[in-house]
């Protein structure tokens, strides 16, 4: 009976009132979420067994029997995996005909892409709805959104949201910092929802130019640093909210409430767990989507390293528990503000370049409230160039090869930080030393274990 649940809560109970499904929140017992989780969670493993070529060839491949499992972990070692997703048609685990389709952006050369029906995309934008209630969002407030769309889940689901609350809103996009000043002053938006990296290069402008009455900003997509929010937040004189959320998930897999610790996670659409956690708690975040019909995900990799975080924050989201803000990333990938970066981008632009040798590195690191990608570069003995020629040569290359790079450069998203090294420096145990290819140098020292080098 408990598949019922959902529907019967969300029919009966809750209708389509945000303010009551955030009442019902409240007072929800742990238990019963715990158990419609289960229940759905069986019906997703039936489900992908049936449609999906790929889940029913890898079950078998497994010996798993979809129907005699109960929960996550009688699935073992059993994952899905961003690989998997890039390796294989996206048809493969398509469950429904589609309707909508995103990417993520490019980390390889080749994007993933989630494919989902309209209902599922309006029905996420409903629970994000709930999370921005619960930070003071209501319908006499005049919401300005400055998320990127391209192929990008983030602002369509959010559209959806402000259309459950009913807010006056404009999708202004991610404009230059300066243009998007100019252009929205005269509306006096009291709630902006934009992009972390941008946020900062914005919050400059405002810095210079002047700011207006904000009740709250949200930020999404990447980590924003304790200093840089308590900055971002004199200058707005208002309180800056973070989002947690993956195009695999469709977003809004996790929001800060009022109390600014941890993500809440959305425990109603998914089922989380923590891989390989060390002492710390540390692990690999790891989620099973549990109402999605087109394209379900069973636990899937996030690459994220968290940890559950269980002080007690008091806000009507209480039963939905929460995770620490992202350490890191599991693979070299490293979400920052030049964008999601990993080795593959270096690899083809640091590349062929006359004067460098093959060795160099990346850190990501903080310069003041801004992140600096820190160019480590060996120079070639056999070609010598001078240092300058050679960083205009990468200047003009990152602007040929990765536009939305050099304009996320150009907009002071990120700082770009050249480092020339004599050949052999960066492996001072030789050739064979395991060089790491890009490194966060932000990571906290609790995290690092769970996040440098895991399978
Ligand atoms: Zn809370």
């Amino acid at each position: 009976m408990f598949e019922q649940f959902p529907t019967l809560i969300e029919n009966l109970l809750l209708g389509r009132s945000i303010e009551r499904r955030l009442r019902f929140a409240r007072r929800v017992p742990r238990w019963l979420i715990e158990k419609i989780q289960i229940a759905e969670f069986q019906e997703t493993l039936a489900r992908v067994n049936r449609h999906s070529s790929f889940y029913r060839e890898r079950f078998q491949a497994a010996g798993l029997n979809p129907a005699r499992l109960q929960k996550p972990a009688d699935l073992g070692d059993f994952y899905t995996t961003a690989d998997d997703l890039r390796a294989q048609p996206t048809e493969a685990f398509v469950c429904a005909p589609p309707q909508m389709g995103f990417e993520t952006t490019g980390t390889t050369a080749r994007n993933k892409r989630l494919y989902f029906s309209n209902e599922e995309v309006h029905d996420i934008g409903f629970e994000g709805a709930t999370g921005l209630w619960n930070l003071g969002l209501r319908p006499d407030d005049r919401v300005v959104d400055a998320f990127d769309y391209a192929f990008w889940n983030a602002g369509v689901t959010l559209l959806h949201s402000l259309n459950a609350i009913g807010c006056f809103h404009v999708i202004a996009s991610k404009l230059p910092p300066e243009d998007f000043y100019e252009r929205i002053r005269d509306y006096q938006f009291n709630v902006l929802i934009v992009d972390t990296a941008w946020l900062v290069a914005f919050t400059e402008v405002a810095e210079r130019r002047g700011v207006w009455p904000v009740k709250f900003i949200l930020s999404g997509s990447e980590n924003l640093s304790p200093a840089t929010r308590a900055w971002a937040q004199r200058v707005w004189n208002a309180p800056v909210y973070q989002a947690y959320g993956q195009t695999e998930s469709l977003g809004a897999t996790g929001i800060e409430c009022p109390a600014q610790k941890g993500y809440h996670l959305n425990e109603f659409n998914f089922i989380f767990e923590l891989r390989d956690p060390n002492p710390e708690g540390y692990g690999e975040l790891v989620y099973t989507t549990l109402v999605r019909k087109v394209m379900p995900l069973v636990r899937y990799r996030s690459n994220d390293i968290t940890r559950f975080v269980d002080e007690p924050c008091g806000c009507p989201l209480s039963c939905m528990r929460r995770i620490d803000k992202i350490a890191g990333r599991a693979d070299e990938i490293v979400s920052c503000g030049m964008g999601m970066i990993s080795p593959w981008i270096f690899e083809t632009w640091l590349g062929e370049v006359a004067g460098l040798a093959d060795d160099w590195q990346i850190a990501v690191t903080s310069q003041g409230p801004r992140d600096r990608i820190e160019l480590r570069l060996e120079l070639s003995e056999n070609t010598p160039r001078p240092p300058r020629e050679i960083e205009a040569a990468l200047t003009e290359k990152l602007e040929r090869h990765f536009p939305y790079y050099f304009k996320n450069w150009k907009m002071g998203m990120y700082e770009i930080g050249f480092r020339f090294l004599p050949r052999g420096e960066l492996r001072p145990g030789g050739p064979r030393r395991k060089l790491r290819r890009v490194t966060d140098e932000r990571v906290p020292e609790a995290a690092r274990s769970a996040v440098a080098g895991r399978p």
